[in-house]
């Protein structure tokens, strides 16, 4: 097999390099596809503006002449003869490049034209001459490594004899009038005319999609998924434990209770999704559920994206359950030893009725007395689907999902194609809408009086600040000036608390108790507060910088207000991006908040894609390319229809190589 080093030029430390790329193999490296592309066309230097950008060769008319200033810095000038004109040419800090511009020489240049010095400021100097007009494709690349010298090695790799899968039928192939993959490959990479390019992308796109909606409609065929476990449930119970809960069910919890008692003591197997916004109390629910299968005589799984969560539920579970002879227990990574092997231990004994834990709850090597429920709360954090992890267990529970983002129609339909859905679209009875309010940094008076006021009604108040993705550092400092912003405005009266994502566990634990218990009144964090937290004193949510955050991050974000009859805001403080944001301000409904998120965003945020490598298409948006996820959900059906895909080698393949899928 051809190997990344049988390329020219590409030893150990290219190799390093490329696998930061995550290429680790010569067909990684072709499926590396330039993120843009530039049209290379000689200027026509007499027809430029000012500052037009310019790409033209031409003749080293003199020896380049280096200034240097500051530390390492340097500036080069010399001239070119394009043949109709001579050029000055200015470049910053290539001064190393001297050696190689002697006169004589025919160099490409790229830059800017500066019309009243007839100078082109040059981004780029390139040897020989520019050729034909040409499209370039330009690679994402990492420190130690050009987009160029990426270009030359895909361009050897595709001169080398190199397979590559074709994963679509040629009924399709044909249907479509698809070019074959390897030209395809070639075309977006080296495009010569921008219909190749469209054609190839077109015909990688279906591809992604296509393979995409076979793995989800094999889900659907497959079997082995559909046989539940068969339970006796005494409904009765049910009902006086629902009687005895301290509020009265809204008429969708009620509903999605009964959905999901059916689908319990029916012999398919259960894989329901309820969405709800936040706060429409999908808790209790899951709380039956877990009722249902106990009574059953199972054991369940509580899985909770962040541990903080965990042990809220822990706590809200112990407290539901108190009249009730059930067993409950927290796996988290903060245990001693001796306590994890005693927790593991009785979970494998069937000491434990309901575990609750993050998602090592299933991941790792825990093993269950009798697993039967395994649920999952905002489970878009967690990607797509998880049963494979079960699977290879050895064991078939029945699958609960709960979800706050709501995933618009179309998609979840196409998505989630085998998972049941149940909405809950009520909010429980004496909740007020919460007042969104957009405010510019400016304002920040206003802004600090409205707190002032919660508080001074004993009302706690959030405040957030972004979390900057690709700086931690810049994000603590972001925080540490709220603080001090915070304990300006208001420590004397009120005590400020801070979570961030550098804390220990016990740290962040202590600081969310003191919230919960009112000894803190204004808790600043990034964004660690965005699932689930639930303290229902808080009436007022303070976003700064909110332009950073997609529009279902912060809905998700102000639903930790308004937790209880009382009313309760949520402040944007923005720059920039007012109209994205007055979304927010004009609508409460999480299915239109998504709906405009993914107009606005695409598919990313939506569905955690960071956490769930099988949607990481490389050409595909689902946002932009819906209609051809549409013809590949069909065409995938049928073609699943017509063959007899346990003996089709290459689906099988398919299917082994991505059990994250399922
Ligand atoms: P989410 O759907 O965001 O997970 P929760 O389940 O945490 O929402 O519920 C939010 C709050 O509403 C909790 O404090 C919960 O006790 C309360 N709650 C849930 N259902 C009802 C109801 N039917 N009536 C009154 N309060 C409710
Ligand atoms: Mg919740």
């Amino acid at each position: 097999m051809i190997q990344l080093n049988d390329i020219k030029k590409v030893g150990s430390k290219t190799i390093k390099l490329l696998n930061k790329l995550d290429i680790y193999s010569v067909n990684d490296l072709l499926e590396y596809y330039p993120f843009r592309y530039d049209l290379i066309r000689r200027s026509n230097i007499n027809e430029l503006k000012n500052n037009d950008p310019v790409i033209i060769d031409g003749v080293i008319e003199n020896v380049p002449i280096i200034n240097r200033y500051g530390k390492r810095k340097d500036r080069m000038t010399f001239r070119i003869n394009t043949n109709t004109k001579l050029l000055n040419i200015s470049i910053f800090n290539r001064g190393f490049m001297h050696h190689n511009l002697v006169p004589g020489k025919v160099v490409t240049i790229i830059g800017k034209y500066d019309i009243l010095h007839n100078t082109i400021v040059a981004s780029d100097i390139r040897f020989g001459e520019i050729g034909e007009d040409h499209i370039e494709g330009v690679y994402h690349t990492t420190s130690g490594i050009s987009s160029k010298q990426i270009k030359s090695f895909v361009d050897e790799a595709l001169k080398m004899d190199i397979q590559v899968e074709d994963y679509i039928p040629s009924i399709y192939q044909e249907r479509y009038h698809f070019c074959d993959k390897k030209t395809a490959i070639k075309n977006i990479h080296n495009p010569k005319l921008p219909i190749d390019l469209k054609k190839a992308r077109l015909r990688m796109k279906y591809e992604e999609l296509f393979v995409f909606m076979l793995k989800i409609n094999m889900l659907k065929h497959n079997k082995s998924n559909k046989l539940g476990l068969s339970r006796e449930v005494d409904v009765d119970k049910v009902k006086d434990f629902i009687a005895g809960l301290p509020f009265e069910l809204t008429k969708d919890q009620l509903k999605c209770s009964k959905e999901i008692y059916l689908d319990l003591i029916s012999e398919k197997r259960m894989n329901r999704l309820v969405q709800g916004d936040v706060g429409s109390g999908k808790t209790v629910v899951s709380i039956i559920s877990m009722y249902i299968n106990y009574l059953s005589g199972y054991q369940s799984a509580l899985m909770a994206p962040t541990e903080i969560l965990a042990i809220q539920h822990y706590h809200n579970l112990l407290n539901m359950f108190k009249d009730y002879d059930i067993k409950i227990e927290l796996l988290t990574g903060k245990l001693k030893n001796k306590e994890r092997k005693q927790v593991l231990e009785d979970l494998k004994e069937g000491n434990i009725d309901i575990i609750v834990g993050t998602h090592a709850l299933i991941s790792e090597d825990v093993e269950y007395n009798n697993l039967g429920l395994v649920i999952t709360d905002e489970q878009h954090r967690f990607g797509v689907n998880q049963r494979a992890n079960l699977r290879n267990k050895g064991i078939t529970p029945d699958i609960l999902y709960m979800s706050a983002t709501p995933i618009p129609r179309t998609y979840a339909l196409t998505l989630y194609g085998d998972m049941d859905v149940s909405n809950i679209r009520t909010m429980p009875n004496g909740r007020k809408p919460i007042i969104t309010i957009l405010r510019r940094s400016n304002e920040i008076r206003d802004v600090l009086e409205r707190m002032y006021k919660e508080l001074k009604n004993n009302h706690q108040i959030y405040v957030v600040a972004p979390l900057i993705e690709e700086s931690l550092e810049s994000s603590l400092e972001n925080v540490k000036s709220l603080e001090e912003k915070m304990n300006k405005a208001f420590g004397k009266k009120y005590k400020v608390g801070v979570l961030h994502g550098k804390q220990d566990n016990d740290t962040k634990d202590k600081i969310m108790n003191n919230f919960k218990d009112n000894k803190i009144q204004i808790l600043i964090s990034t964004t660690v507060v965005e699932v689930g937290v639930d303290v229902a004193n808080a009436t007022m949510m303070v976003i700064f910088d909110a332009y950073r955050f997609g529009l279902s991050s912060i809905h998700q974000l102000r639903g930790r207000v308004g937790r209880n009859s009382l009313q309760s805001y949520c402040i944007l403080i923005s720059d920039k991006e007012a109209e994205r944001l007055n979304v927010l301000v004009s609508t409460n409904d999480g299915f239109k908040v998504s709906e405009e998120d993914f107009k606005l965003r695409g598919s990313g945020d939506l569905f955690g894609i960071r956490q769930s490598g099988d949607m990481q298409f490389k050409v595909a948006d689902l946002r932009k390319d819906f209609n051809i996820l549409l013809k590949a959900k069909d065409d995938s059906l049928e073609y699943l229809r017509s063959i007899d895909y346990a003996k089709d080698l290459k689906i099988v393949n398919l299917m082994t190589n991505s059990s994250n899928l399922d």
